[in-house]
Protein backbone atom coordinates (compact mmCIF):
# COMPACT_ATOMS: atom_id res chain seq x y z
CA UNK A 1 0.00 0.00 0.00
CA UNK A 2 2.77 2.55 1.15
CA UNK A 3 4.41 1.61 -2.26
CA UNK A 4 1.52 2.22 -4.77
CA UNK A 5 1.64 5.68 -2.65
CA UNK A 6 4.89 6.55 -3.40
CA UNK A 7 3.96 5.27 -7.13
CA UNK A 8 1.28 7.61 -7.24
CA UNK A 9 3.46 11.16 -5.86
CA UNK A 10 5.86 10.23 -8.70
CA UNK A 11 3.42 10.12 -11.18
CA UNK A 12 2.12 13.37 -9.87
CA UNK A 13 5.35 14.91 -9.47
CA UNK A 14 6.07 14.05 -13.45
CA UNK A 15 2.66 15.33 -14.50
CA UNK A 16 3.67 18.95 -12.55
CA UNK A 17 6.92 18.96 -14.82
CA UNK A 18 5.30 18.34 -17.97
CA UNK A 19 2.67 20.53 -17.06
CA UNK A 20 5.11 23.36 -16.00
CA UNK A 21 8.29 23.09 -18.14
CA UNK A 22 6.60 21.82 -21.07
CA UNK A 23 9.13 18.72 -21.09
CA UNK A 24 8.93 15.08 -19.56
CA UNK A 25 10.74 14.20 -16.35
CA UNK A 26 12.93 12.44 -17.96
CA UNK A 27 13.83 14.47 -20.55
CA UNK A 28 14.37 17.05 -17.85
CA UNK A 29 16.49 14.59 -16.39
CA UNK A 30 18.95 14.13 -19.28
CA UNK A 31 19.07 17.63 -20.18
CA UNK A 32 20.33 18.17 -16.48
CA UNK A 33 22.95 15.82 -16.56
CA UNK A 34 24.19 17.04 -20.01
CA UNK A 35 24.31 20.44 -18.68
CA UNK A 36 25.68 19.12 -15.45
CA UNK A 37 28.43 17.20 -17.47
CA UNK A 38 28.84 20.13 -20.37
CA UNK A 39 29.63 22.57 -17.27
CA UNK A 40 32.29 20.16 -15.87
CA UNK A 41 34.02 20.62 -19.01
CA UNK A 42 33.89 23.96 -19.11
CA UNK A 43 36.23 24.17 -16.18
CA UNK A 44 38.87 22.58 -17.44
CA UNK A 45 41.46 24.72 -19.19
CA UNK A 46 40.58 25.09 -22.86
CA UNK A 47 44.54 24.28 -23.90
CA UNK A 48 43.98 21.02 -23.13
CA UNK A 49 41.21 20.40 -25.32
CA UNK A 50 43.66 20.19 -28.95
CA UNK A 51 40.41 19.26 -31.09
CA UNK A 52 36.92 20.28 -30.66
CA UNK A 53 35.60 17.67 -28.47
CA UNK A 54 36.13 16.64 -25.24
CA UNK A 55 39.71 16.18 -23.82
CA UNK A 56 41.51 13.46 -24.90
CA UNK A 57 43.81 12.51 -22.37
CA UNK A 58 42.23 13.76 -19.43
CA UNK A 59 40.91 10.41 -17.40
CA UNK A 60 42.45 7.42 -16.73
CA UNK A 61 45.81 7.64 -18.71
CA UNK A 62 48.55 5.99 -17.47
CA UNK A 63 51.78 7.57 -16.42
CA UNK A 64 55.23 6.26 -16.68
CA UNK A 65 54.47 5.56 -12.47
CA UNK A 66 51.91 3.61 -12.67
CA UNK A 67 51.77 0.27 -15.05
CA UNK A 68 51.82 1.62 -18.10
CA UNK A 69 52.92 -0.95 -20.20
CA UNK A 70 53.63 -3.80 -17.75
CA UNK A 71 54.33 -6.98 -19.21
CA UNK A 72 52.47 -8.96 -16.58
CA UNK A 73 49.04 -7.33 -17.63
CA UNK A 74 49.72 -7.81 -21.31
CA UNK A 75 50.85 -11.52 -20.81
CA UNK A 76 47.61 -12.00 -18.53
CA UNK A 77 45.62 -10.10 -21.09
CA UNK A 78 47.46 -12.70 -23.96
CA UNK A 79 46.55 -15.50 -21.69
CA UNK A 80 42.84 -14.77 -22.01
CA UNK A 81 42.87 -14.13 -25.58
CA UNK A 82 44.81 -17.44 -26.16
CA UNK A 83 42.00 -19.48 -24.23
CA UNK A 84 39.21 -17.94 -26.35
CA UNK A 85 41.25 -18.79 -29.36
CA UNK A 86 41.05 -22.35 -28.43
CA UNK A 87 37.27 -22.31 -27.55
CA UNK A 88 36.47 -21.14 -30.89
CA UNK A 89 38.79 -23.67 -32.51
CA UNK A 90 40.92 -20.89 -34.36
CA UNK A 91 44.83 -21.47 -34.83
CA UNK A 92 47.12 -20.90 -31.92
CA UNK A 93 46.58 -17.07 -31.58
CA UNK A 94 49.74 -14.70 -32.21
CA UNK A 95 48.86 -12.62 -29.02
CA UNK A 96 52.26 -13.08 -26.96
CA UNK A 97 54.83 -13.16 -30.13
CA UNK A 98 53.74 -9.60 -30.75
CA UNK A 99 55.47 -6.66 -28.66
CA UNK A 100 52.27 -4.52 -27.36
CA UNK A 101 51.93 -1.29 -26.12
CA UNK A 102 49.16 0.13 -24.17
CA UNK A 103 48.70 3.68 -22.15
CA UNK A 104 44.81 3.10 -21.65
CA UNK A 105 43.38 0.12 -19.54
CA UNK A 106 39.60 -0.46 -19.94
CA UNK A 107 36.77 -0.35 -16.95
CA UNK A 108 37.80 -4.03 -16.08
CA UNK A 109 41.48 -2.82 -16.02
CA UNK A 110 42.84 -5.13 -18.77
CA UNK A 111 45.59 -2.97 -20.78
CA UNK A 112 43.60 -1.68 -24.53
CA UNK A 113 46.70 -2.97 -26.48
CA UNK A 114 48.19 -1.96 -29.42
CA UNK A 115 51.49 -1.95 -31.24
CA UNK A 116 53.28 -0.27 -33.86
CA UNK A 117 54.82 -1.87 -36.49
CA UNK A 118 57.56 0.14 -38.64
CA UNK A 119 59.85 -1.99 -40.85
CA UNK A 120 63.38 0.33 -39.99
CA UNK A 121 63.61 3.36 -38.20
CA UNK A 122 60.21 4.46 -36.75
CA UNK A 123 61.30 8.26 -36.27
CA UNK A 124 61.85 7.84 -40.11
CA UNK A 125 59.99 10.45 -41.81
CA UNK A 126 59.10 8.55 -44.80
CA UNK A 127 57.63 5.53 -43.04
CA UNK A 128 55.68 8.16 -41.00
CA UNK A 129 54.29 9.49 -43.73
CA UNK A 130 52.61 6.02 -44.66
CA UNK A 131 50.37 5.31 -41.27
CA UNK A 132 47.68 3.77 -41.43
CA UNK A 133 45.46 2.57 -38.62
CA UNK A 134 43.93 -0.80 -38.19
CA UNK A 135 41.26 -1.43 -35.54
CA UNK A 136 39.46 -4.43 -34.40
CA UNK A 137 37.22 -5.32 -31.74
CA UNK A 138 35.69 -2.11 -31.38
CA UNK A 139 31.98 -3.82 -31.26
CA UNK A 140 33.48 -7.46 -29.64
CA UNK A 141 30.44 -9.83 -30.10
CA UNK A 142 31.78 -9.19 -33.87
CA UNK A 143 34.17 -11.68 -33.19
CA UNK A 144 36.13 -12.35 -36.87
CA UNK A 145 37.57 -8.55 -37.01
CA UNK A 146 39.53 -9.39 -33.75
CA UNK A 147 40.92 -12.49 -35.81
CA UNK A 148 41.05 -10.68 -38.39
CA UNK A 149 43.36 -7.36 -36.94
CA UNK A 150 45.26 -9.79 -34.97
CA UNK A 151 46.51 -12.20 -38.00
CA UNK A 152 47.59 -8.61 -40.17
CA UNK A 153 49.60 -7.74 -36.91
CA UNK A 154 51.74 -11.42 -37.02
CA UNK A 155 51.65 -10.95 -40.63
CA UNK A 156 53.30 -7.71 -40.91
CA UNK A 157 55.51 -8.88 -37.71
CA UNK A 158 56.58 -12.23 -39.82
CA UNK A 159 57.54 -10.47 -42.66
CA UNK A 160 59.23 -7.13 -42.36
CA UNK A 161 61.19 -7.18 -45.47
CA UNK A 162 57.77 -7.47 -47.57
CA UNK A 163 56.34 -4.42 -45.90
CA UNK A 164 58.76 -1.67 -46.21
CA UNK A 165 58.44 2.05 -45.86
CA UNK A 166 55.44 1.83 -44.23
CA UNK A 167 53.83 2.45 -40.35
CA UNK A 168 51.11 0.13 -39.29
CA UNK A 169 49.35 1.11 -35.96
CA UNK A 170 47.19 -2.39 -35.07
CA UNK A 171 44.53 -2.03 -32.16
CA UNK A 172 42.95 -5.74 -32.30
CA UNK A 173 41.26 -5.65 -29.36
CA UNK A 174 39.81 -2.10 -28.66
CA UNK A 175 36.67 -3.59 -26.24
CA UNK A 176 38.33 -6.14 -23.77
CA UNK A 177 35.88 -6.20 -21.75
CA UNK A 178 33.17 -7.26 -23.85
CA UNK A 179 35.16 -10.20 -25.66
CA UNK A 180 35.30 -11.25 -22.17
CA UNK A 181 31.83 -10.96 -21.15
CA UNK A 182 29.66 -14.15 -21.45
CA UNK A 183 28.43 -14.36 -24.08
CA UNK A 184 30.62 -11.48 -25.93
CA UNK A 185 29.01 -7.72 -25.87
CA UNK A 186 29.02 -5.64 -28.79
CA UNK A 187 28.72 -2.81 -25.75
CA UNK A 188 32.02 -2.03 -23.47
CA UNK A 189 31.39 -2.62 -19.66
CA UNK A 190 29.15 0.34 -19.20
CA UNK A 191 27.08 -0.64 -22.05
CA UNK A 192 28.25 1.96 -24.17
CA UNK A 193 28.69 1.41 -28.01
CA UNK A 194 32.27 2.49 -28.76
CA UNK A 195 31.49 3.58 -32.18
CA UNK A 196 28.86 6.14 -31.16
CA UNK A 197 30.90 8.04 -28.22
CA UNK A 198 32.86 10.05 -30.59
CA UNK A 199 33.44 13.63 -29.42
CA UNK A 200 32.45 15.13 -32.63
CA UNK A 201 30.56 18.73 -32.86
CA UNK A 202 27.27 16.82 -33.13
CA UNK A 203 27.50 14.83 -30.34
CA UNK A 204 25.99 17.22 -27.67
CA UNK A 205 22.89 18.14 -29.91
CA UNK A 206 22.12 14.92 -31.27
CA UNK A 207 24.01 11.60 -29.83
CA UNK A 208 22.21 10.98 -26.54
CA UNK A 209 19.15 12.92 -27.41
CA UNK A 210 18.67 10.46 -30.73
CA UNK A 211 19.63 7.22 -28.93
CA UNK A 212 16.63 8.34 -26.31
CA UNK A 213 13.65 9.44 -28.36
CA UNK A 214 14.36 6.19 -30.43
CA UNK A 215 11.23 3.83 -30.26
CA UNK A 216 13.22 0.99 -29.27
CA UNK A 217 16.03 2.63 -27.27
CA UNK A 218 18.52 0.15 -28.94
CA UNK A 219 20.82 -0.40 -25.70
CA UNK A 220 23.15 -2.43 -28.36
CA UNK A 221 23.50 1.34 -29.87
CA UNK A 222 23.86 3.80 -26.59
CA UNK A 223 25.80 6.60 -27.05
CA UNK A 224 27.08 7.31 -23.18
CA UNK A 225 25.67 9.78 -21.08
CA UNK A 226 28.49 12.47 -22.43
CA UNK A 227 31.11 12.14 -25.18
CA UNK A 228 34.50 10.43 -25.26
CA UNK A 229 33.39 9.08 -21.63
CA UNK A 230 34.69 5.70 -22.15
CA UNK A 231 37.91 4.30 -21.98
CA UNK A 232 37.92 2.93 -25.62
CA UNK A 233 36.74 5.91 -26.96
CA UNK A 234 39.69 7.88 -25.25
CA UNK A 235 42.30 5.29 -26.24
CA UNK A 236 40.98 5.23 -30.43
CA UNK A 237 41.46 9.17 -30.20
CA UNK A 238 44.39 9.13 -28.55
CA UNK A 239 46.18 6.78 -31.08
CA UNK A 240 44.50 9.06 -33.91
CA UNK A 241 46.14 12.20 -31.78
CA UNK A 242 49.74 10.76 -31.62
CA UNK A 243 50.35 8.89 -34.25
CA UNK A 244 48.15 11.06 -36.98
CA UNK A 245 47.32 8.46 -39.70
CA UNK A 246 46.75 9.22 -43.16
CA UNK A 247 44.47 6.22 -43.59
CA UNK A 248 41.79 4.29 -40.72
CA UNK A 249 40.69 0.79 -41.75
CA UNK A 250 37.78 -0.16 -39.12
CA UNK A 251 37.18 -3.92 -38.76
CA UNK A 252 33.45 -5.12 -38.26
CA UNK A 253 30.67 -7.57 -39.22
CA UNK A 254 28.75 -8.76 -40.67
CA UNK A 255 26.69 -5.94 -43.04
CA UNK A 256 28.73 -7.19 -45.84
CA UNK A 257 30.32 -4.16 -47.65
CA UNK A 258 32.91 -1.45 -47.52
CA UNK A 259 31.49 1.56 -45.70
CA UNK A 260 33.66 4.64 -46.93
CA UNK A 261 32.22 6.58 -43.82
CA UNK A 262 31.24 9.77 -44.87
CA UNK A 263 28.67 11.87 -46.99
CA UNK A 264 25.94 11.94 -44.36
CA UNK A 265 22.82 12.72 -45.80
CA UNK A 266 21.67 15.24 -43.28
CA UNK A 267 25.54 17.31 -43.65
CA UNK A 268 25.80 16.90 -47.39
CA UNK A 269 24.73 17.88 -50.51
CA UNK A 270 24.40 14.45 -52.47
CA UNK A 271 25.35 16.07 -56.18
CA UNK A 272 28.84 17.97 -53.84
CA UNK A 273 31.96 17.11 -55.42
CA UNK A 274 34.11 14.31 -53.17
CA UNK A 275 36.62 16.39 -51.16
CA UNK A 276 40.15 15.06 -51.44
CA UNK A 277 40.10 12.73 -48.43
CA UNK A 278 36.57 11.82 -49.56
CA UNK A 279 38.73 10.38 -53.35
CA UNK A 280 41.13 8.96 -51.17
CA UNK A 281 38.66 6.77 -48.98
CA UNK A 282 37.32 5.94 -52.20
CA UNK A 283 40.44 4.69 -53.38
CA UNK A 284 41.43 2.42 -50.75
CA UNK A 285 38.29 1.17 -50.27
CA UNK A 286 38.27 -0.04 -54.45
CA UNK A 287 41.82 -1.50 -53.36
CA UNK A 288 40.24 -3.60 -50.95
CA UNK A 289 36.82 -3.99 -53.00
CA UNK A 290 38.87 -5.07 -56.31
CA UNK A 291 41.39 -8.02 -54.54
CA UNK A 292 38.15 -9.40 -52.99
CA UNK A 293 35.81 -10.37 -55.88
CA UNK A 294 34.52 -6.15 -56.24
CA UNK A 295 33.15 -6.57 -52.68
CA UNK A 296 30.32 -3.84 -52.56
CA UNK A 297 31.02 -0.33 -51.85
CA UNK A 298 28.86 1.54 -49.85
CA UNK A 299 28.06 5.36 -48.35
CA UNK A 300 26.29 4.15 -45.00
CA UNK A 301 26.61 7.32 -43.41
CA UNK A 302 28.28 8.48 -40.08
CA UNK A 303 26.73 9.10 -36.48
CA UNK A 304 26.93 11.91 -34.13
CA UNK A 305 29.61 10.12 -32.21
CA UNK A 306 30.95 7.66 -34.62
CA UNK A 307 34.57 7.24 -35.96
CA UNK A 308 33.53 8.27 -39.31
CA UNK A 309 32.07 11.21 -38.52
CA UNK A 310 35.13 12.37 -35.89
CA UNK A 311 38.05 10.95 -38.14
CA UNK A 312 36.85 11.05 -41.96
CA UNK A 313 34.31 13.75 -41.63
CA UNK A 314 35.39 16.06 -39.37
CA UNK A 315 39.49 15.55 -39.32
CA UNK A 316 39.35 14.86 -42.96
CA UNK A 317 41.66 11.29 -42.35
CA UNK A 318 40.66 8.77 -44.85
CA UNK A 319 38.75 6.52 -43.14
CA UNK A 320 37.01 3.05 -44.01
CA UNK A 321 35.03 0.39 -42.24
CA UNK A 322 35.18 -3.00 -43.25
CA UNK A 323 32.26 -4.85 -42.52
CA UNK A 324 32.83 -8.87 -43.13
CA UNK A 325 29.71 -10.64 -43.92
CA UNK A 326 29.90 -12.42 -40.77
CA UNK A 327 30.74 -12.89 -37.20
CA UNK A 328 30.85 -16.58 -37.47
CA UNK A 329 34.37 -17.83 -36.21
CA UNK A 330 34.13 -20.42 -38.29
CA UNK A 331 34.77 -18.10 -41.48
CA UNK A 332 37.95 -16.71 -40.31
CA UNK A 333 40.21 -18.44 -42.69
CA UNK A 334 37.59 -17.51 -45.68
CA UNK A 335 37.85 -13.86 -44.53
CA UNK A 336 41.55 -14.00 -44.03
CA UNK A 337 41.76 -15.24 -48.15
CA UNK A 338 39.55 -12.52 -49.39
CA UNK A 339 40.01 -9.75 -47.77
CA UNK A 340 44.25 -9.98 -46.54
CA UNK A 341 45.45 -9.11 -50.40
CA UNK A 342 43.37 -5.68 -50.68
CA UNK A 343 44.02 -4.87 -47.15
CA UNK A 344 48.27 -5.39 -47.84
CA UNK A 345 47.71 -3.51 -50.50
CA UNK A 346 45.50 -0.49 -49.32
CA UNK A 347 48.28 -0.11 -46.25
CA UNK A 348 51.47 0.17 -49.15
CA UNK A 349 49.46 2.48 -51.11
CA UNK A 350 50.49 5.84 -51.84
CA UNK A 351 48.73 8.82 -52.71
CA UNK A 352 48.97 10.63 -55.64
CA UNK A 353 49.70 14.49 -55.20
CA UNK A 354 45.94 16.13 -54.83
CA UNK A 355 44.72 17.90 -58.13
CA UNK A 356 45.93 21.14 -56.68
CA UNK A 357 49.20 19.97 -56.54
CA UNK A 358 49.04 18.71 -59.83
CA UNK A 359 47.03 21.92 -61.54
CA UNK A 360 50.45 24.55 -60.37
CA UNK A 361 52.91 21.87 -61.82
CA UNK A 362 51.24 22.13 -65.06
CA UNK A 363 51.01 26.05 -65.23
CA UNK A 364 54.29 26.80 -63.97
CA UNK A 365 56.11 24.00 -66.31
ZN1 LIG B 1 30.42 -3.26 -35.55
Amino acid sequence: MKNLNCFKIKILISFLFILLSGKSYSQYLIDESTQKHRGDFEKIDEKIFPILGMPITFFKVLNDNQEKNNLKNIIDICSEVDFIYKKLSWEKSPCLSLPWKYDFISELGKPLIYWEYSSGNANDELEKKNTTIILGGVHADELTPIHMAFRIAQTLHDNPMTYRDVRVIIAPLVNPDGFFAHPYKRTNLNGVDLNRNFPTRTWSDYAYKEWFNLKNRDKRKFPGYYANSEQGTRFQTDLIEKFKPDRIISIHAPLAFLDLDFDNKRLFNKHSKLSEDQKKAKEIASIISRNAGNYRIMDFGIYPGSLGNYAGNERTIPTITLELSSSNPKKVAQFWRDFSPGIFKAIKFEFKPNQVADLKNYFYK
